[in-house]
């Protein structure tokens, strides 16, 4: 089989279907999948594809015409320094939230053993963590049983044995250690309701509409997580855009032990919101 003409003929067949930049999409399918590399694409030379990967690839472009997000058609995601197992109990995990990990890991890797990952999804921000400071203890909720087994599942293929799930809401599961927390980490749902339509068909079809869902505003989770936070926490949250206004006038106008700083992510959007508390602002 020369594979530069099955690429080229998948390739029309998903200009056709009106999916965006076939190539890259068709380049990483192929190299991912069938372990054929982009140069071996282009010279052309004579490949054998087996039955069983000639009917896997038959499956994925199924798939990926109706829609289905790559990763979770490929079933891997590459997370800073760990390769997570993705499905439809879990959201993708993004590259803002990569930068989210990098600045819990620069201002705490040193200070801090004992993290929180609220919201873990597919385990990304927790495993990274407790990858790259192996002597903390990461604890890692979430409300979806299934994103929990998930995340389970990529601790034991990471070989990583630092992290506790707990299943529940908010803070609710880590009550019992609250005390020693130190850091508190999540990215929550925080896409308005009237939005989620809007999505591409990639994530509004696919990824769980509880990670995606932040209510009216976008604001349910802030606003619940806000009250149950108790004094004295490191917090790193993800947000919207959107969401930086009424995120600054809650801090202000109900937690005024806590500094808010809003940073922009590589976008340049507003899209980290970091709690310090006062006490520490001020030395
Ligand atoms: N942390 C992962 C990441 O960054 O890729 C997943 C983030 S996803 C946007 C939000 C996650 O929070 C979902 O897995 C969802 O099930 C969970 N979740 C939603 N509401 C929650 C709540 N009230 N308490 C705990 N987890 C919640
Ligand atoms: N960043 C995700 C998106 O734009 C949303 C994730 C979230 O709600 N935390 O699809």
């Amino acid at each position: 089989m020369k594979p530069l003409e099955l690429f080229k003929e998948l390739e029309k067949k998903f200009r056709e279907a009106g999916i965006e930049s076939p190539r890259s999409l068709l380049f990483h399918l192929f190299r991912d999948l069938l372990e054929i590399p982009e140069n071996k694409i282009l010279l052309n030379e004579e490949i054998y594809i087996s039955p069983t990967e000639s009917e896997k690839l038959a499956s994925a472009v199924e798939r990926l015409l109706a829609g289905e997000p790559l990763d979770y058609v490929i079933g891997w995601k590459k997370f800073l320094n760990i390769y997570l197992k993705v499905d439809r109990r879990v959201l993708i995990p993004r590259p803002e939230t990569e930068e989210l990990v990098e600045k819990v890991i620069k201002d705490c890797h040193k200070k801090c053993c004992f993290f929180a990952d609220i919201g873990t999804g597919s385990g990304a921000i927790a495993l990274v963590i407790a990858k790259t400071v192996p002597d903390s203890i990461v604890y890692a909720t979430d409300v979806s049983k299934e994103a929990l087994e998930l995340a389970i599942e990529n601790a034991r293929i990471n070989g990583i044995k630092n992290v506790r799930f707990l299943w529940g809401e908010y803070l609710l599961p880590i009550q019992a250690m609250l005390d020693k927390i130190e850091v508190i980490i999540s990215n929550p749902p925080y896409i308005k309701s009237n939005l989620i339509s809007n999505l591409e068909i990639q994530v509004r079809k696919y990824e769980p509409l509880v990670a995606l869902d932040g209510g009216s505003d976008g604001m349910d989770f802030y606003r619940e997580f806000l009250k149950q936070l108790p004094s004295g926490k490191k917090v790193y949250l993800e947000i919207a855009d959107y969401t930086a206004e009424s995120l600054e006038e809650l801090v202000k106008q109900h937690r005024k032990d806590y500094h808010l700083c809003i940073e922009r992510d590589m976008y340049g959007f507003r899209r980290y919101a970091i709690l310090t508390p006062v006490a520490l602002v001020s030395r």
